[in-house]
């Protein structure tokens, strides 16, 4: 099985997680206005992964447990899935950080 961070679609609800092409994006963006296409494609490439779209996909950390993503949720459907094992994960709502080892 892919790891649920490099699939293009849920597998619960089928929505699509693509967000779309990074460069496309933050062109129009304030930040950036005085940067030649050029030079925000570089940006780009330096900052983020192949392919250098965002990923709907939300990181979910949990307090006082591993510093950083431990989940991974669907931002349509809500299916959470364990970040080390793939695995969904039945049962575990919101931020509770109630997670059982
Ligand atoms: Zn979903």
């Amino acid at each position: 099985m892919a790891r649920i961070d490099e699939l293009t679609n849920c597998p619960e609800c089928n929505s699509s997680w693509d967000g779309g092409d990074i460069f496309e994006t933050l062109r129009p963006q304030k930040w950036c206005e005085n940067m030649s296409d050029d030079e925000l494609r570089e940006d780009v490439h330096k900052h983020y992964a192949p392919p250098h779209r965002f990923s709907r996909l939300v990181g979910v950390e949990v307090r006082g447990g591993y510093d950083g993503v431990s989940f991974w949720e669907c931002p349509d459907c809500k299916a959470r899935w364990d970040r080390f094992t793939q695995r969904k994960v039945v049962n575990a709502h919101a931020s509770s950080g109630s997670a059982v080892e």
